[in-house]
C-alpha cells in the first residue's frame, strides 16, 4: 500500500551505520525539532502522533507538513494502538525509539486526569510491550521531566535527588514512567534512557506554555498573570532552549547501547540511564517578562497572583554534570538569545493575527 511504501521510504537512512528511529510525538514541539535534526544528518526517521487537540491542531499539522517536506512521514495514530505499532515495526527494523508522545502540562490534569493515564502510562506500556517482544529489540530514549523533583527544595537538582514528592498528576505519571522503564530494563533487557527536560522553549513551541501565552498577552495588551510562590517569592524556571535539548536527545541516541533481550527473553544486563537536560541558569518569571518586553518593544501588564495549588512548583534548576560527562551535553543558549528567536518566529508565523494562535 502507498501508506506502507511512504513509511519504508521515510525510514531509509542516507547510508550504512545510521540509526533508524521511530519518533513518537513527532508533530509535537520537541519531536518536530529532533526529527528535523536526525533527518538532516541522514538518519532514517518515522514519526507517529495522534494530533490531539490539547492545543491547536493546526500547529501540529503545520509541523508535520514541514517534516514531510523534508522526507519525514508522521503516521496519524495513537501509541495505545499496539496493532498499528506492530505493523510499523514489521515494515521497518527501528534501531531506536525516541518516545516523546505524552500528555504534557501540569494544570490540565485537574480537568482531564485520565488523559495523562491514557497517554503517559498506558500508552508507554503498550509501546514497551511491543519493543520487548521484538528481535532485535530497539533501544529506547524517552522524555521524563524536571517536574519529578516536585517539592524538593535542594537545588540544583541532581539525578539522584529525591523524586518522591510530585506536585501534579503529570509529574507522578513521569515518575511512574521512569519506574516502569526500569522494570522493562531489568526484566526484559531493554536499553533505556530517561531525559528529564527543564522548561523547553523556542520557535514552533507550545501555545499552552507561559512564554507563549505571555508573548500573546503582551502583543494583545492583556494582563499577564505572574504567580507568586511561597514566601512572596516569584517563580523561577530553568528555561532551556530547544536547540540545546535537541543536541542532548541526539547524543542520547548516539550513546545508547543496544538492548540485550530478544523476542521477550533477556540475555544480559542492559543500560539504564537518567539525565537532566536543563540550562543551569534559572530565571525569575518577572525577569523573563522584562526580556520579552524588550524583544517585543512593548510593555506588559503585570498581574501578580498567588500560585494556584494545581501543580506548579516554585522553582526548577538543573545540575547537568552527568549529561555533560556522558553525553557531551553543553547548553549554550541564554534566555535573551533564545527568546529573541522565539519572538521572531512568533511574529512571522502569526503576523498581525496573534489571536489565531491559541
Ligand atoms: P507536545 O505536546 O508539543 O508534544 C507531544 C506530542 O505527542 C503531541 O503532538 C501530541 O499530539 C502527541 N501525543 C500525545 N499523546 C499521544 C498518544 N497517546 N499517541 C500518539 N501521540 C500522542 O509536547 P513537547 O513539549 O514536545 O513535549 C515532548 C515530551 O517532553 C513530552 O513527553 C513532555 O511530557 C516532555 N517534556 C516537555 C517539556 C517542555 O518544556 N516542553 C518539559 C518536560 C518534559
Amino acid at each position: 500500500a502507498a501508506w506502507e511504501r511512504s513509511i519504508i521510504q521515510s525510514a531509509k537512512p542516507s547510508g550504512r551505520g545510521h540509526p533508524v528511529i521511530l519518533v513518537t510525538g513527532s508533530a509535537g514541539f520537541v519531536g518536530y525539532h529532533v526529527s528535523l535534526a536526525l533527518k538532516k544528518r541522514g538518519d532514517g526517521v518515522v514519526g507517529i502522533d495522534n494530533f490531539n487537540d490539547y492545543y491547536p491542531v493546526q500547529l501540529k499539522r503545520a509541523r508535520a507538513a514541514n517534516l514531510l517536506s523534508k522526507g519525514v512521514v508522521t503516521v496519524d495514530g495513537d501509541i495505545n494502538n499496539s496493532e498499528l505499532l506492530r505493523r510499523m515495526f514489521k515494515l521497518v527494523q527501528f534501531t531506536h525509539v525516541l518516545h516523546l508522545a505524552a500528555q504534557a502540562g501540569v494544570r490540565y490534569a485537574v480537568k482531564k486526569p485520565m488523559t495523562y493515564v491514557h497517554s503517559n502510562i498506558a500508552g508507554f506500556v503498550v509501546l514497551l510491550e511491543v519493543c520487548k517482544s521484538l528481535n532485535p529489540q530497539p533501544s529506547m530514549i524517552f522524555a521524563s521531566s524536571s517536574s519529578v523533583y516536585g517539592l524538593n527544595t535542594k537545588v540544583p537538582f541532581s539525578e539522584d535527588d529525591r523524586t518522591d514528592q510530585p506536585a501534579s498528576l503529570y509529574a507522578a505519571t513521569k515518575k511512574a514512567d521512569e519506574m516502569i522503564a526500569h522494570t522493562y530494563n531489568h526484566i526484559w533487557g531493554l536499553s533505556i534512557t530517561a531525559l528529564r527536560f527543564f522548561t523547553v522553549y523556542g520557535p514552533w513551541g507550545r501555545p499552552d506554555m507561559a512564554y507563549f501565552s505571555f508573548t500573546r498577552n503582551i502583543v494583545e495588551e492583556t494582563p499577564i498573570k505572574i504567580f507568586r510562590g511561597p514566601y512572596d517569592t516569584e517563580l523561577s524556571r530553568d528555561f532551556t532552549y530547544i536547540a540545546d535539548v535537541v543536541k542532548g536527545c541526539v547524543a542520547s541516541i548516539d550513546t545508547a547501547k543496544p538492548s540485550t533481550g530478544s523476542g521477550g527473553k533477556k540475555t544480559g544486563s542492559a543500560q539504564f540511564r537518567i539525565f537532566n537536560l536543563g540550562n543551569t541558569q534559572p530565571v525569575k518569571v518577572g525577569a523573563f517578562v522584562d526580556i520579552l518586553e524588550k524583544h517585543l518593544n512593548r510593555k506588559a501588564i503585570r498581574d501578580y497572583v498567588d500560585m494556584p495549588a494545581t501543580g506548579d512548583v516554585p522553582f526548577t534548576h538543573a545540575n547537568v554534570s552527568h549529561a555533560r560527562e556522558e553525553l557531551g551535553y553543553n547548553p549554550t543558549t541564554d534566555l535573551e538569545t533564545g527568546l529573541g528567536e522565539f519572538v521572531t518566529w512568533f511574529s512571522s508565523y502569526y503576523g498581525d493575527d496573534s489571536m489565531a494562535c491559541c
